[in-house]
């Protein structure tokens, strides 16, 4: 009987980080804004890259941030939720 070695098909590997890598979510994480209050993004998510720690978006999406997101567009939904409130959002 011969031995059948198992190959890992490692010849197309897909690198999806998901969708919530390709938005700036707005965390609010430790802060609750008044009305009128402006809403930065990202600063939960710079302090989470450093420690590990999941964060929760307004959007709802949950997700361990590992990289700035300051470079992409805001996430829709947390935009709409933050407008909802009556928050100022960065555009
Ligand atoms: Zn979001």
């Amino acid at each position: 009987m011969p031995l059948e070695t198992i190959k890992p098909n490692l010849a197309d590997p897909v690198l999806d980080d998901g969708d919530h890598e390709r938005f700036s979510h707005i965390i609010l994480e430790g802060f609750t804004p008044k009305k009128g209050d402006f809403i930065p993004v990202g600063t939960s998510v710079v302090e989470s890259i450093v420690t590990g720690a999941p964060v929760t978006a307004l959007c709802g999406k949950v997700w361990v941030p590992n990289r700035n997101p300051e470079r992409y567009p805001l996430c829709p939904t947390c935009k709409d939720e933050a407008k909802k409130r009556g928050w100022d959002v960065p555009s």
